[in-house]
Formats: structure tokens, sequence, C-alpha cells
């Protein structure tokens, strides 16, 4: 029969991976413990009361009616030698090759006073579902007047931009419902994607409401202390009506599991097949791996999960894949009509995934309201037509 290729995650990346993998007339099985997805696109509108969660939640039906064997169940170990996943319930899956897209869990350990405890105090949000309501929840609780203070982790994490585009959009929803507060963004980094373009939009929309300390001005924060809602940087203790912790992150569990995570806890790849470093047979895709200049966004692990696929059955016929190019888009909403967006193309160069010259860049810094309004239009249409790709 088809050689057998089991992917564990059922996100951008591995929902992707699976539909292609069949694609190429393979034998495919789909490991992902919960019935529906969460998607994070677009989920920092859902934080400022701007949209529904429904519409972020998608089944994997679409996903079986293409032929993929959908598992509902957590993988819980994987042995790289036998070619063998264990899931939850005990059942032993074998595989030719493993398809790896489990996405990130937070780094509990790298920030004190933070752990999963905490953040139901000082939600994430940063995985979308339950934690995007607490914090929706706690923005329409807060009196007018409260101060929200966002910590922002070092790269590398999910999303780049995404911080910044829920500190818009809370920004947002203070300027129009809840005037007299204030937000702060404490950050770790001094530089951020698409900076000019969001501190321009900021000058403009939000004076005096929206304030970003960054590293070089004490931003980093160091603990946090959810008994007292406080935020410790080296410099200052900030106290907040509600705080938006987004603390630094990891490749999830099983990586670490499948001995495919280094040091940095992301995992090592081949940029031409996204075969881990360390452990031969297993594919990374998506926020997991180290993609080298790609960013970890949802566009991106669908493009590294196209491209895999297409690796994968090349290998298990015994040939050797040609090198890719792979693209990335993020759109940002900076307000509800107001959009931003940067692209970048990328291969394969010395062992890494390279940002390829002359290629991509950002939206233009002076445009009409009309482009930016364009935009914004342009990320749901963006939205439709992944999510559509994935799990229609
Ligand atoms: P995920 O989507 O997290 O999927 C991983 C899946 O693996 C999950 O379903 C999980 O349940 C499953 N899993 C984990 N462990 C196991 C296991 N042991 N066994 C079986 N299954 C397991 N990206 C964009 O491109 N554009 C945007 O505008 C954008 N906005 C964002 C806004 C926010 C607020 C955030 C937080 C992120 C945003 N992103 C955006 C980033 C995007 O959500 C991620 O990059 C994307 O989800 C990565 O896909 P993934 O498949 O690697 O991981």
């Amino acid at each position: 029969g088809a050689a057998r290729v089991v992917v564990i995650g059922g996100g951008f990346a591995g929902g992707t991976a699976a539909r292609f993998l069949k694609g190429h007339g393979l034998d495919v099985t789909l490991v992902e413990p919960n019935p529906t997805y969460t998607a994070c696109p677009l989920s920092n509108s859902v934080v400022a009361g701007l949209r529904s969660l429904d519409r972020q939640t998608f089944g994997y039906d679409g996903l079986r009616r293409a032929g993929v064997t959908v598992v509902h169940q957590r993988a819980s170990k994987v042995d790289a030698e036998a070619r063998r996943v264990t899931l939850g319930d005990g059942v032993a899956l074998d595989y030719d090759r493993l398809v790896l897209a489990p996405g990130i869990d937070m780094n509990f350990g790298a920030l004190p006073g933070y752990d999963d405890k905490a953040a139901e105090i000082m939600p994430h949000a940063w995985k979308a579902g339950p934690q995007t309501t607490l914090l929706a929840r706690q923005l329409e609780a807060m009196e007018d007047g409260g101060v929200v203070v966002m910590s922002v982790p070092a790269n590398p994490y999910r999303c780049p931009p995404g911080p910044y585009e829920r500190a818009s959009l809370i920004a947002h929803y203070l300027k129009t419902r809840k005037p007299r507060s204030k937000l702060i963004v404490l950050d770790a980094k001094d530089s951020f994607s698409k900076q000019r373009l969001f501190q321009a939009a900021w000058e403009k929309l939000y004076p005096g409401l929206l304030e970003w300390v960054s590293l070089s001005s004490g931003g980093q924060v160091t603990s946090v202390d959810p008994a007292s809602l406080t935020l410790v940087t080296d410099f200052d203790r900030v106290k907040a009506a509600v705080a938006n912790v987004i603390p630094p992150q990891k490749a999830a569990s099983i990586a670490a599991l499948a001995e495919v995570a280094d040091r940095t806890g992301w995992c090592p790849i081949d940029p031409v097949t996204f075969e881990s470093r360390l452990r031969p047979g297993i594919h990374v895709i998506g926020d997991a791996a180290i993609a080298g200049a790609m960013p970890k966004s949802a566009f991106a692990a669908n493009a590294q999960a196209k491209v895999c696929a297409a690796a994968v059955a090349t290998l298990l016929r015994g040939e050797k894949p040609a090198a890719p190019k792979l693209i990335n888009t993020c759109y940002s909403l900076v307000a509800p009509d107001y959009g931003i967006s940067v692209a970048g193309v990328y291969a394969p160069s010395d062992g890494r995934l390279a940002d390829v010259e002359g290629a991509g860049g950002t939206s233009p810094l002076d445009a009409p309201a009309s482009f930016r309004a364009k935009e914004a239009v342009y990320a749901e249409s963006w939205f439709d037509t992944i999510t559509a790709e994935v799990f229609g």
C-alpha cells in the first residue's frame, strides 16, 4: 500500500501538511487532541470586542472529506528508532515518515511568578480560546481610567507583529469605550516588526493613550506578581488594572519528548526538507521549527507545510527534493479600518532559510486612509482564504 505518514498537530502547519500529503497519494493520519481548532490570526479583534470567537473556530470534517484519517488524541510518545507514535489512549501508530507540527507552549520557567495559575489572572491570550475570552472580559469589566499593562517577550516567539497589533486594538477599545484609561507596553526588545508603521499610526490615532517602553528604557519584565497584579522591571513595579503577559515560548512539549528540540527549546531543521537535524525521519514545521529568517506565522506554517509535504513524497519515492522558495505575508490591524502588512521571500542558503534580498517589504509609510482601509479588508480575505484551504 501507500507509505504511511503521521502528522502530529492539526493547526495551520499540520492541517495543511495532512491535506497536501494526501494529495501526493500517501496514507495520512492526523493526530490532534481537540475536536475543533481555534485560530489565533484576527483573535486580537476578539480581545478588543470587534469580532466573535466563533468566527475563529474550525472543525476537521473537511480534512476527513479529503481522505485524511483524523484521530482526536494527544501524541504522548515518539520512538524515532522504531518509527512509532504512541497516543494518549495507548494506541500505537507506525509511520514511514513523521511530520511534527505541535505549535508552541508557554515557557513558564522563563518568567518568575508566571505559570498556568498566574495565566488565569494575567492572561497571555497567546493560544486562542478561553484565554482570549478571559482577556476580553477583563477589559470589559475594567473601570474607565484603569491602566492596562502588556508584557512582550524577546525574540523568537509566535507572531512577531502580534503584540503590537494587540496593543493597537486595545488602544482603539480604550479610546472608543474607556477614554480616561491608558495602555503601557513593557517590551524586552528595542525594535520590532513594522515598527515605523505602527509608531506612526499610534502617534496619529492614540496619542497620550499608548505608551511603549523599550528594553533600553527599562521595559523588560523580569518577574510578575499575580496576587497584586504587578509587573516588575529592573527600575519599576507597575501595578495594572488588567495585565496581559505574553511570556517567552518554546516548541510544544512533544518536540522535547521526541528529542527534536535543542537547548533553545526550538527544533533545528534542514531548510530543503524540514527534516529534523537531530532525528532522521521526523520533519518539523510551523512555529515549533527554527525556520531561519521566516517568522512564526500561520502564513509561514502553511507555506512550510506545502514544501515539506512535497519533500516527504519525493523522499519516499527515493528521490532528492529540490531547493524551495517560500513566501510570508503578515497583516496587522492598527484600527478596524487601518491595516498594514509585511511580506518576505525565503530560500535555503548556508544551511538555513534566509531572506531573498530585494524581495518583499512593508506597506508604504505615507499612504492615504483608503489604502489602509483596503489592507484591513485584505487581512480578513487572507484569513478566509487560508482557513478555507486548510479546514474547508
Ligand atoms: P498551532 O496553530 O498552534 O497548531 C498546533 C496544533 O498542535 C494545535 O492544534 C495543538 O492542539 C496540537 N498539538 C500540540 N501538541 C500536540 C500533541 N502532543 N499531540 C497532538 N497534537 C498536538 N499568523 C499569521 O500568519 N497572520 C496573523 O495575522 C497572525 N496573527 C496572530 C495573532 C495572535 C494574537 C497570535 C497569538 C498569533 C498570530 N499568528 C498570525 C500566528 C499563528 O497563529 C501561528 O504562527 C500559527 O498558529 C502556527 O501554526 P502551527 O500549526 O505551527 O501551530
